[in-house]
């Protein structure tokens, strides 16, 4: 018997996964990427393309391409693909689905230097028979034995490490490219119940993407007063855009976007040139998101569970990386989900895992890497004594799983201030001093402000050698200053004692906060303090000041421009309980000025 592998196969992507040694890992696809497109086609040649090759060519040659089988599996629907100018294949859902499975297994006995002969595969919990039974077949027919078909939120919940023999409820939220579902699964040793499932299989990262794509259309038209062209593939690559912006604002909290000649007005090039906050992109996709919320209530509602009764929340699939979603979804819910297993990966592993333990394998937890303490910045707090530097901002808190990347933004806190000092630490005090310091840098000549209203976003990427990034950008004339610490260390841990290690992690931050409350009281009493300034603001209030700050550049009334410069400066600099009324006057203003002009 060849080597027994698990296998997602997705709407989207499919992996495939083994266990060696007593660990799960995803195997790579084709060079280092582990995530093969569930996409197939035939070139101009007439030459099989299966995943990133195929899904390259689907915008520009979609009567030779198809992707999203998936929707078909267990259905007589045919897809007709075109091979030459005079000859089509026509193809039932279960052999494009054999066509991936068959490359994943080819794929996988090129890295392991062995046969592969048996898989474990997953399908949605809400597969009916007939769609788990063409799943089957494909595997038969790309040369696996399939030892079981397996839900996908069970295959996620194995991979955190849930053979306890308490009876667990886990509910599992799952938002891909072009599918999301929720299930509650209620685990006992090695039984696995789904007790009920929710979704909505036309909904995913794909409805976002589109969203963006009509957005900076608009952005477009505002600037040239011309539609994007309509053509197949200008539209394309303004979908290939949107799509990779929305991955940038998981980790940015802006992100510049440079698409040269999408269109043309006579022999003149025209350029898309904007910048995207994330708080735009979320208002864009928050009815959709909430949604998604209603079908946990549902789901909820059948398995007869409140959310208190849950133990467990896990994410699954490459969409919940958007930090809207993990917070949606926490507020919800009331308990910040699992973390440690890359979302999009999730279901492969657990596959692994199940198949390991068919073929015999002993299987330990899942080792995560993690950073062993928290990093951030040092932030001042501006009174009306003077600004009191000294307090640490943490950017990645510690026992985040490695790599991981995260982006705040700050504010200068002196009026036309043209250096910002960046001072990198690691540690869990509140005090930057008492925290060990990793270095610092500067970043020079900012533009000269009105007080306290640049925006300098601090990104800092830790990668999985223990390599952290530390990159500040000034967000008006994009002025920047960086720095690379080699020395930070990464630490390994279950993914059980990772558990632990949160839970121990939320009650030291919940200490914190006290101790951060308590030293801002002891402020107020001591000093007086008539303004706050902590650094961060709120992403609503952050969003209105960029957007006042967008109207202040281009206002040419000096009375309106003085009214509105203090009108920002109120806001910045409003104690906890007048921000209320600074924004509303704000907004008021805002609303005033885009009447009048
Ligand atoms: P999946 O079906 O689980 O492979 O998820 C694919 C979807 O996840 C696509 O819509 C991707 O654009 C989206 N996606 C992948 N990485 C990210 C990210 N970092 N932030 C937001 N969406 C992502």
């Amino acid at each position: 018997m060849g080597r027994t592998v698990g296998i997602d196969l997705g709407t989207t992507n499919s992996e495939v996964a083994i266990v060696e040694n007593g660990q799960a890992r995803v195997l790579p696809v084709l060079h280092d990427e582990l995530m093969l497109p569930s996409c197939v086609g035939f070139s101009e040649t007439g030459q099989l393309l299966v995943g990133r090759e195929a899904w390259r060519q689907y915008a520009a040659a979609p009567d030779r391409t198809v992707k999203s089988i998936k929707r078909w599996m267990g259905t007589s629907h045919t897809t007709t693909l075109k091979i030459n100018e005079t000859e089509t294949r026509d193809y039932l859902p279960y052999e494009i689905s054999a066509i991936i499975l068959r490359t994943l297994k080819q794929r996988a006995e090129a890295v392991l230097g062995e046969p592969v002969t048996h898989a474990v595969i997953t399908v949605p919990a809400y597969f009916t028979d007939a769609q788990r039974q063409a799943t089957k077949l494909a595997g038969e027919v790309a040369g696996l034995e399939v030892l079981q078909i397996i839900n996908e939120p069970t295959a996620a919940a194995l991979t955190y490490d849930a053979r306890s023999e308490e009876t667990e409820r886990v509910l599992v939220y799952d938002l891909g490219g072009g599918t999301f579902d929720v299930s509650v699964v209620e685990i006992t040793g090695d039984v696995t119940e789904v007790l009920a499932s929710h979704g909505n299989n036309r909904l995913g990262g794909d409805d976002f993407d589109r969203r963006l794509q009509l957005y900076l259309a608009q952005r477009y038209r505002e600037t040239h007063n011309l539609d994007v062209p309509e053509d197949a593939a200008t539209q394309a690559r303004l979908l290939r855009v949107a799509e990779q912006v929305k991955i940038g604002l998981s980790t940015h909290a802006f992100v510049s976007v440079r698409e040269a000649f999408l269109g043309s007005q006579g022999s003149q090039a025209l350029h898309l040139e904007t910048e995207i906050a994330r708080s735009d992109f979320e208002d864009l996709i928050r009815p959709l998101l909430e949604e998604t919320l209603t079908a946990i209530d549902r789901a909820l509602e059948d398995a007869k569970l409140s959310a208190r009764e849950i133990d467990r929340v896990i994410l699954v699939g490459g969409s919940t990386r958007l930090p809207l979603v993990q917070e949606m979804v926490e507020e919800h819910l009331g308990q910040t989900p699992m973390d440690g297993v890359q979302p999009d990966l999730c279901v492969a592993l657990g596959a692994a895992i199940q198949a390991g333990v068919l073929s015999g394998e002993s299987v330990d937890a899942i080792l995560v890497d993690v950073c062993p303490h928290s990093l951030g910045v040092a932030t001042a707090m501006e009174t009306a004594f003077g600004i009191v530097p000294g307090f640490f901002s943490v950017i990645i808190p510690r026992n985040s799983v490695v790599p991981i990347s995260r982006s705040q933004v700050y504010y200068t806190v002196s009026p036309d201030q043209t250096v910002v000092v960046v001072e990198v630490f690691q540690g869990e005090n509140t005090r930057a001093e008492e925290n060990v310091p990793l270095g610092s840098f500067e970043v020079t000549d900012l533009p000269p402000q009105i007080a306290s209203t640049l925006q300098i976003e601090i990104h800092f990427d830790f990668d999985i050698n223990g390599i952290l990034t530390v990159t500040a950008t000034e967000k008006g004339k994009g002025n920047q200053g960086s720095l690379v610490v080699n020395n930070a260390s990464v630490h390994r841990l279950s993914s059980h004692d990772l558990a632990q290690a949160q839970a121990d992690l939320d009650a030291l931050f919940l200490d914190e906060m006290d101790d951060v409350e308590a030293m801002e009281a002891e402020l107020d009493q001591l000093i007086e303090v008539d303004a706050t300034v902590l650094g961060t603001a709120s992403p609503e209030i952050a969003a209105l000041q960029a957007r006042a700050e967008k109207t202040l550049a281009a206002l040419d009334d000096p009375d309106e421009m003085e009214e509105l410069g203090a009108l920002i400066s109120q806001l910045q600099y409003a104690k906890p309980n007048a921000v209320a009324k600074a924004q509303e006057e704000l907004e008021d203003f805002l609303y005033y000025v885009d009447q009048n002009n």
